[in-house]
């Protein structure tokens, strides 16, 4: 039951020592993507110093270290989200390419009195590809509706299924108000009518370290530099089973078994889904990033976010005219607010002077700003690095903001 050295923690992220307009950073962003640990950025550059060649074909030794190395970070994803197998693991470039392969994927595996299914809390990369899959299918896209509180309605989910829902694809923490949803409710009813479920972890993987055995998800993607890992790599997890179903999403070198101009064969699994020469060096690093994060260990990260969670909504509360949106028990470390009659990027803008990084605007999540009739909100999402004198710091900076613009 220790408690976090952060002190000792922060040391780790050299950016975070920063002075941003003249004042020590407050790196409040940590949803739309995480700071590095030292450990991540020295790997990168290992990688381009020491073992840099291309993998999976050459018999040369750099190109076999590097294949080697790739094919290990694979196994590290595997064995974090608990896998059955390392080649339902597919390297992408993050969470949108993973979920725009598998809609694209279902183009060929579905028809037009077919419906697919998402949430009302969904961000537009969750949203817009399965748009492309109806529009070219004929498919009906059906919204899971939510409360005030930003939950997801159960019942009304329950009633929407049937046998014509072919696909569910939900997110596990919505990134716009950090509501967790009930995922494993949601797999278990879609899978007795015999939908597959897509759950776009994006926002749950920096929190939680995801067991997709016992979920028993049929897809799981998420991205590698909300996690402290690079930018540019992401995961697509996927049972054997559909991986098999889904053709090929781009055509290639490394993805084929055999080509000739009248027919092509593709190669097995995961190669099948990794036409051309990938991401190599932000791939392996991924191996890297969650090293760090298991050593920390998820149950710390979360003992230190929630009690970062329940000291800034208690301080921010105590703001008069100030709104939080999301305001469920199951929540991870994002406050979503509001103060009355004052536009949201101009408090972001009047932080920022004073070294805070906050996140203002929809969020990538427009039909959520809909539904509570607001064009955004001011998101401070934090991280285990994060300390609650950042937070009373932010509290004031936030105070100092409203009396400038009321
Ligand atoms: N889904 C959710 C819930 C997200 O928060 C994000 C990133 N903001 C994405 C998908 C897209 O991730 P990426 O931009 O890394 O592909």
């Amino acid at each position: 039951n220790k408690m976090l050295d952060i002190q000792k923690i922060r040391a780790d992220f050299p950016i975070l020592e920063q002075k941003v307009n003249g004042k020590p950073l407050i790196y409040f962003d940590n949803g739309a993507t995480s700071q590095k640990p030292k450990v991540v950025i020295d790997a990168i550059s290992k990688y381009y110093q020491e073992i840099n060649a291309n993998i999976h074909r050459g018999v040369h030794t750099l190109s076999q270290l590097a294949t080697d190395a790739y094919e290990a970070s694979r196994e590290k994803v595997r064995s974090h989200i608990n896998a059955k197998e390392v080649y339902e693991v597919i390297f992408t470039s993050g969470t949108t390419q993973g979920i725009n392969l598998v809609a694209n994927g279902f183009a060929s595996l579905i028809s037009k009195d077919d419906e697919v299914m998402v949430s009302a809390v969904e961000h537009h990369s969750n949203i817009v590809p399965w748009q492309f899959l109806c529009e070219r299918t004929g498919a009906k896209l059906v919204v899971i509706p939510m409360n005030e509180k930003g939950e997801l309605v159960m019942s009304e989910y329950d009633r929407l299924l049937s046998s014509k829902t072919k696909i569910v694809a939900v997110n596990h923490i919505s990134n716009a108000l950090g509501t967790i949803n009930p995922i494993e409710h949601i797999i278990k009813k879609a899978h007795e009518v015999g939908a597959v479920v897509l759950v776009d972890g994006a926002q749950a993987t920096p929190h939680i370290k995801p067991d997709v055995q016992a979920l028993d998800c049929d897809f799981y993607v998420f991205s590698g530099h909300k996690i402290c890992g690079p930018t540019g790599v992401g995961i697509l997890y996927g049972k054997e089973e559909w991986l098999n179903k889904l053709p090929p999403y781009m055509g290639g070198g490394e993805m084929i078994k055999e080509v000739t101009f009248e027919k092509t064969t593709y190669a097995d699994l995961p190669h099948k889904f990794e036409a051309g020469t990938p991401n190599i060096a932000d791939g392996i690093v991924l191996g890297t990033a969650i090293d760090y994060l298991n050593e920390i260990g998820f149950d710390n990260i979360q003992k230190q976010e929630k009690e970062l969670l329940s000291y800034a909504t208690e301080k921010l509360l105590e703001i008069e005219g100030l709104k939080i949106f999301g305001t469920s028990e199951n929540k991870t470390s994002v406050v979503s607010f509001n103060i009355e009659g004052i536009h949201p990027y101009d408090i972001g803008t009047i932080i920022d002077k004073l070294g805070i990084a906050v996140r203002t605007g929809h969020h990538c999540a427009q039909p959520i700003m809909n539904y509570f009739d607001i064009p955004g909100t001011i998101r401070a999402s934090f991280s285990f690095y994060n300390t609650k004198e950042e937070i009373d710091t932010f509290v004031e900076a936030v105070k100092k903001a409203k009396m400038m613009l009321s």
